[in-house]
Order: structure tokens, then C-alpha cells, then sequence
């Protein structure tokens, strides 16, 4: 049977998008055995309950007494009475209230960040944060905060920011999926507490691997009083060897749930096999206290051997730096007989490439020490604290066209140059007049601190416009590389990037419109936006802040250039939300040293730190 021709068409387009993709070393093989060929190293079935002859057992008899399906969401009568039942064990597991059963734990970070968190509210995201919980994030509408992995200081700082939110939530994983670390919970707890936040911890690497009765990473914390705690979610397909997750917490919680989270609401109920499957699973899993301390030793002594940081459970990350590294070492276990995935981006982190071994509690020491004998050998990229760090780039971001960007960009530049290695930037420039010579002038700079721009047209036009008018079209994923490229070889440099007009200018309007806003939320670097500071600004500027937080963009500080305007510079402190407001008057004449001038007045250090 032939294609029909809609279809060929779209795969030709989808083709070379796929070819790029997999030219990075990102590629991932459609076929799917389902099966691990060898030793298990790298499934989530951390005690083997998967095949445990009593939570097969489980699942059979729920099978045979209820069904395959689920035939209908919960709220319409679907799944079976072992939903409840199920729910109840792991309440109780967890010394909590209540609980509420999804089909997976992506269900149920969706429907649990969905339903406690909207416009008005603030999330809290380590960088690290599982795929669910980012996803989850994004589609709540809340304004999220992402902080470096495990930097409490950070997030003290962002949890200061976004006081004025009308709820915070600090979402954190009991044992982190990728990089196999944890949290100090306790003390996140504690910054919750004295910001009136609350705390959500994914418990899907932590449940069954720590905690009393494998109760998890905040049970281990042993009996803290919980009044920060909004949830925990245990996924039942890692420990507990089946399928499905719970949101577990109050019974509050659990109405709320049922009411309104909508990956609960709008879908099928899990098959009773995995009800019935993860009842056995969880009074089984209780008392395997001896088969954690098992997992955990066999890891702790892996990590040891290979020189890594000791695991919190049960997952030791092998770095292998890019991705064809990390299929390569991957393959070299297999050829031995040893299962261990390679993990790449976007999993994780670009240049975080890595093997994923996960230590169980049916692994023997020979396994390991095999393993550790492949690993041994292979070189390692080189750790991190060996690299110098790279450079960061900050944009600078208008309302509008000749808002005062470029005066904004010389005084960062002047700034920055005083305080170490700085550079500017202008990677689209449309116009025959050239800012990166003013900004130069301005900030007396030399010449090698102003990088080259990627594009640069004659035509004083938009940049899709301009380029298209010199027969070109501008590739926002070139300017992404050219930076990243940038920063990589500018170690320590603070590059100032100016960008062109107001924020939603577009790059390219064809094939898909591609706005420089677009680009730079995939940048997701740091931010300053300049408006004017007259009549007009209350609409460009709370325009633009709201396209900004629509992507998830946040600007560091908020300058209003030209003669000041006390209404409209309070106005914008109590409704735009931006944490710092500077006035920069029209400067007569523009010259270095009025520049000088206001800088000896006004500190902006600060902009550079998050
Ligand atoms: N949270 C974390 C931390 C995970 O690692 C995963 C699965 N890898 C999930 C949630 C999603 O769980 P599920 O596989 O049940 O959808």
C-alpha cells in the first residue's frame, strides 16, 4: 500500500530534522526489544520486585478477579476496588493521610503540579529536576525558578524574589534520577519554613531504596513535623517493580486531586493487574530492609572503586563526557555480557553524557567487580572543577527600537571591564551605523572586546526583514552555537549581548516564525530589559514583561532611560514585578565620561550574579 502523499511530504520535512538530531551523537535506535540482553545494570527494578514470584502472584489474581482493562477513568467507575486498597498501603507506608493512585509518574507530577500551582504562584526547580516535574512547571502557568543542582543559595536568593507570589513550591527529588545524589532535605525544609514555601520531593529513586521500611528520603529524615510538605510522589514502576505512581499527602490533598488534577481526571484507570501487582509489591518491599542495605553497599563500594562521589541509593553515574563516548563504553559492557544504558542529552545536561549503572539487590559482587574492571581502564573526561569556568553571557533585552539598549550595553560593558574579562556582543546587526562601534567608544574599550556579530545587514530593518532583503535568512540555532562556542573559549569573560529591537522582533518568519523572545528562552540566560521612561512605557514595558514570563523568562532589572518620570517608575515597581529598577537619564553629551559618571553613583555589580 502506497503513502499518501500529505504523509511523504511531512516525512521529508521530518527527515533531515531527525538527520541533525542523530548527527550530534543523539540518536536513539526505533527498535525496542524490550528485553536486557545479560546482566542487569541499568533497569529501575532496584529489589527486583518485577519478578518476584508474590508480586507476580498479586498482579495475576487482580487480572483474573477484575479484568485487563481499566475501562474508564476512576471518576467514571473504572479500575477496581484494589485502587483504594493500594492507595491506602502506601499512606500508610509513608506515615501520610492519604493517597491518590495515577497510571504513571509522569501522570502524576502533571497532576499534582497542575492542581496545586497556577497563575499568581511560583515554582522552585533544581536544574537537575526530572523531565515530569519540568514538563508539569511549564504547563502550570506559574512562574518557575530554576536554580543550580543542589545550590541552596540560590534558591534562598529566587525564594527571596518571588515573595510577592501568592504560593512558592520547592520541587526536589528524594534521590536524583540521573546523577544520584540527594538533597539535604532537612535544610531545604528549613528555607521553606522562613520563606512560607511549600515542599514537593519526587520519591522515585528514594521509595524502596532508603528511608525505614524503604519509606523513602524524607521518612529517613525521621518524624520531621511536615507542615512544609505539600506532597510526595512515589512511582511504582522502580522499586516497587509494577507500573503506576501515587501522589501521596493530606486527605485535603487527595480531594483537590481528584477535583482537579486533569492527568487524573481525563484518563483511563490504570489496569487492576497493576493495582493488584503494587499491593503485593509494597507489603513485600517493606521488609526487604536487608536487600537495601545490599543495593546501597554494592553501590557505595562501585562508586569507591571508580573514584566517584559515595551514591545516596542506588544509581552511580560514570561520566563519559560527550555522547559517542558514552555509547561507546556502553557497548564495550555489552560485548562482556553487562547491561548498562548510556544517558545523553536531553537527559542530561550537554556534555553531561554518561553511563547510568544502577546497583540491585540481585546483582552479585563478581558482576560489579567485572564492571569496575571495563571502567577502571577508560579514561575520563576531565573533572569540573579542572575546567576554568566558562564565560556567561547577559542579555540586554528592549521594549522597543531606540529605548537606549546600546547606552545600557556600554555602561555593563564598563562595569564588567572593571570588574575582569568582559566582551560585547551584537550577534544580529541591521543598519549601516554600527552600535558595537558606539558601545565601544562609550565604555573605551578596545577592539578585542567587541566579538564579531554572526549576521549584519545594511538595510535598517527587522532582523528577518534585513536579511531576507540581502538574500539571506538568519539561523537562530547558529546564533545558540556561536555562543555557546563563544563562552567556551571566553573563559571568566562577561559577554554583554545586545540584542536587536524590542523582544519579539522576529529572526525568521519562515518557514515558523522564530522571534528573538523564541530564542532566547532556549538560551535561558540571564536578562536586563530597557524601556523608556515616558509616556507610553506602563503598556511596552508590562507588554513585553508578560511575553517574557509566558516563556518562562525573567528579567534580572528593569532600566528606564531618559528624563525621569516618578509616576510611571512607581507604578512599574509595584506591578512589574522586577526586582531592581534603575533610572538612566539622556545622557548630553553621550560621552565616556557622563558614563563614568553614573556608574561612580549607581553600584550594578550585582546584575552579573543571579
Ligand atoms: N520522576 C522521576 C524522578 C523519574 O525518574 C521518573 C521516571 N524516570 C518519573 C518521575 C516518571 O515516572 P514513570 O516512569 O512512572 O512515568
Amino acid at each position: 500500500m502506497s503513502a499518501p502523499p500529505e504523509s511523504s511530504r511531512l516525512d521529508q520535512e521530518l527527515a533531515p530534522e531527525l538527520e541533525r538530531w542523530k548527527a550530534q551523537g543523539l540518536g536513539r535506535d526505533a527498535r525496542l526489544p524490550g528485553t536486557i540482553q545479560g546482566i542487569d545494570l541499568g533497569s529501575n527494578d532496584y529489589l527486583g520486585l518485577a519478578r518476584d514470584p508474590r508480586v507476580v502472584a498479586g498482579a495475576r489474581a487482580a487480572l483474573e478477579e477484575f479484568g485487563a482493562g481499566g475501562r474508564a477513568a476512576r471518576l467514571l467507575r473504572g479500575g477496581s476496588p484494589l485502587d483504594e486498597r493500594a492507595e491506602a498501603a502506601v499512606a500508610e507506608w509513608l506515615g501520610a493521610e492519604a493517597a491518590l493512585f495515577f497510571p504513571s509518574g509522569f501522570h502524576a507530577n502533571l497532576g499534582l503540579i497542575g492542581a496545586l500551582a497556577g497563575r499568581g504562584d511560583a515554582l522552585f526547580s533544581d536544574r537537575l529536576d526530572h523531565a515530569s516535574l519540568i514538563d508539569a512547571a511549564r504547563l502550570s502557568r506559574a512562574r518557575v525558578f530554576v536554580h543550580a543542582h543542589l545550590d541552596l543559595a540560590e534558591l534562598d536568593l529566587l525564594l527571596a524574589r518571588a515573595r510577592h507570589a501568592r504560593r512558592r513550591f520547592v520541587l526536589t527529588e528524594g534521590i536524583f534520577s540521573m546523577d544520584g545524589d540527594a538533597p539535604p532535605l532537612a535544610e531545604i525544609d528549613e528555607l521553606c519554613r522562613r520563606h512560607d514555601a511549600y515542599l514537593v520531593v519526587d520519591e522515585a529513586h528514594s521509595a524502596g531504596v532508603v528511608g525505614p521500611a524503604g519509606a523513602g528520603a524524607w521518612a529517613a529524615l525521621g518524624g520531621r513535623d511536615g507542615a512544609r510538605l505539600a506532597a510526595r510522589v512515589v512511582t511504582g514502576g522502580k522499586a516497587l517493580g509494577v507500573a503506576g505512581a501515587f501522589v501521596v499527602g493530606s486527605r485535603v490533598l487527595r480531594e483537590l486531586l481528584v477535583n482537579r488534577a486533569r492527568s487524573f481526571l481525563f484518563t483511563t484507570a490504570p489496569p487492576p493487574a497493576v493495582a493488584g501487582g503494587l499491593l503485593a509489591a509494597v507489603a513485600v518491599c517493606r521488609g526487604m530492609d536487608a536487600e537495601r542495605a545490599r543495593l546501597r553497599a554494592l553501590a557505595t563500594e562501585l562508586a569507591k572503586r571508580l573514584g566517584l562521589a559515595p551514591p545516596a541509593g542506588a544509581i552511580v553515574p560514570f561520566p563519559a563526557g560527550s555522547p559517542e563516548r558514552a555509547l561507546e563504553l556502553a557497548q564495550r559492557l555489552e560485548a562482556r555480557g553487562l547491561f548498562v544504558p548510556a544517558v545523553r542529552p536531553p537527559s542530561v545536561p550537554e556534555g553531561g553524557s554518561r553511563l547510568r549503572i544502577v546497583c540491585h539487590a540481585f546483582n552479585r559482587a563478581s558482576e560489579l567487580d567485572e564492571l569496575a574492571r571495563v571502567l577502571e581502564g577508560a579514561p575520563r573526561p576531565p573533572k569540573k572543577t579542572e575546567i576554568p569556568d566558562a564565560g556567561t553571557a547577559l542579555f540586554v533585552v528592549g521594549t522597543d527600537t531606540g529605548v537606549g539598549k546600546t547606552v545600557v550595553s556600554a555602561l555593563l560593558l564598563r562595569a564588567a571591564r572593571a570588574r575582569g574579562l568582559a566582551a560585547y556582543w551584537k550577534p544580529v546587526q541591521t543598519g549601516m551605523e554600527s552600535d558595537s562601534a558606539t558601545v565601544l567608544h562609550l565604555a573605551e574599550a578596545s577592539q578585542h572586546e567587541c566579538l564579531p556579530n554572526a549576521w549584519s545587514f545594511p538595510l535598517p530593518a527587522s532582523p528577518h526583514e534585513a536579511a531576507a532583503h540581502a538574500g539571506q535568512t538568519i539561523e537562530p540555532k547558529r546564533i545558540h552555537e556561536g555562543l555557546r562556542g563563544l563562552l567556551r573559549t571566553l573563559l571568566g569573560t562577561r559577554v554583554i549581548v545586545e540584542l536587536a529591537g524590542g523582544l519579539l522582533v522576529p529572526y525568521k518568519s519562515e518557514p515558523e516564525l522564530v522571534t528573538q523572545a523564541d530564542w532566547l528562552a532556549e538560551a535561558r540566560a540571564p536578562l536586563l530589559l530597557v524601556a523608556r521612561s515616558g509616556l507610553g512605557t506602563l503598556n511596552h514595558t508590562l507588554l513585553t514583561i508578560e511575553a517574557m514570563r509566558a516563556r518562562h523568562l525573567e528579567p534580572r532589572a528593569l532600566f528606564l532611560v531618559g528624563p525621569p518620570h516618578e509616576s510611571n517608575r512607581r507604578t512599574l515597581a509595584r506591578v512589574a514585578g522586577v526586582p531592581r529598577i534603575l533610572e538612566l537619564p539622556l545622557f548630553e553629551p553621550l560621552e565616556p565620561a557622563a558614563l563614568a559618571g553614573w556608574l561612580a553613583a549607581n553600584d550594578i555589580a550585582e546584575l552579573f550574579t543571579p
